[in-house]
């Protein structure tokens, strides 16, 4: 019979190899460390990979935070495509043109659906085998079940994306390597994380609850610590997009409004357009604006930063 010590395991940096590291959080029995050669923060212990699955339950997929990225507040579902504007736009910027497109941890693929209807040809990978029968029913989507480490390819795609899914792999090292070799020269790599550097996680005990999600992140990743990461991994050119902390976004939000400077923005111009008989070629490329006011957000949010941040390396 095997015993709870038994399921978890020590290891050393998941970024870099080094086992030498300091403690940098602990909550319980679980531990976040940080190493001490490249300061990645990372759970250790951590379950092994047998155990992992329990501790994905159904509460997990029933939360807040996966409730109010599909309903409203009156509970009504939001339209699949005005959840994912602004990764439409992390994935049309850019680009000139739609291609291949393979996203990790595609769970029903309700986002590669979104793609494929605006021209995009898509390719998922998920390790959850009911996510994945899902994606067959109700996307008619072929998605690979497993993990990048079984997923044989000989195809180039011009995108690899991943949200939220990079702090949940035991591996991810290995998935910027092998995301590397996926794409092709000049092609960008999508990935979209828990902030570590959260500021509100400094006071708020809930939001560091959130944010490190023990034992299922495996992994607490800086901005800069992973732009640096993968420049060493083969990506020429690595943007930094921060989310802005809730309260600067209610300040901007504010001050827009008082003065009239906030207009529908680009992906959501392009959403827009996508009704009735549009065909791919007919919806325009999303663009994420670079007006004033999102460069004073982005600066403001390098300092003050919020949960999340999207990196967009290109190869
Ligand atoms: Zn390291």
């Amino acid at each position: 019979m095997s015993t709870q010590a038994e399921n978890i395991e020590f290891v050393p940096c998941n970024l870099c190899g080094a086992s030498s590291s300091t403690t940098y959080y602990k909550d319980g029995k679980w531990s976040i460390v940080k190493c001490d050669v490249c300061q990645h923060t990372y759970t250790n212990p951590r379950p092994t990979a047998s155990a992992l699955p329990s501790y994905y339950t159904e509460d997990y997929f029933q939360d807040e935070r996966h409730k109010k990225k599909f309903y409203h507040v009156d509970g009504s579902p939001k339209a699949v495509a005005d959840s994912y504007l602004n990764r439409v736009a992390d994935v049309e910027n850019f680009c000139e043109a739609r291609g291949r497109v393979l996203e990790l941890g595609a769970a029903r693929g309700a986002f590669l659906k979104v793609l494929q209807d605006r021209g995009w040809e898509v390719h998922g990978v998920e390790i959850s085998a009911d996510a994945v029968a899902l994606a067959k029913t109700q996307n008619n989507l072929q998605i690979h079940c497993g993990v990048l480490e079984d997923y044989q390819s000989d195809l180039k795609f011009d995108v690899v994306c991943m949200y939220q899914t990079l702090e949940h792999v035991l591996t991810p090292d290995y998935v910027c390597r092998r995301s590397a070799e996926l794409l092709k020269q000049g092609g960008k790599l999508i990935i979209e994380v828990p902030n570590r550097n959260c500021f509100e996680m400094k006071w708020s005990k809930r939001r560091r609850v959130l944010s490190y999600d023990l034992p299922r992140h495996i992994s607490h990743f800086s901005p800069d610590i992973l732009a640096k990461h993968l420049k060493g991994v083969g990506f020429s050119k690595v943007h930094i997009y921060y989310y802005p902390d809730k309260y600067v976004l209610g300040v901007f939000n504010f001050i827009g409004r008082m003065i009239n400077l906030v207009r529908p923005s680009a992906p959501a111009q392009a959403a827009n357009a996508q009704t009735g008989t549009a065909t791919a070629k007919q919806i325009p490329m999303a663009r994420i604006s670079s007006g004033i006011m999102h460069r004073a957000v982005q600066r403001i949010s390098s300092f003050i930063p919020g949960w999340r941040f999207t990196i967009i390396a290109v190869k």
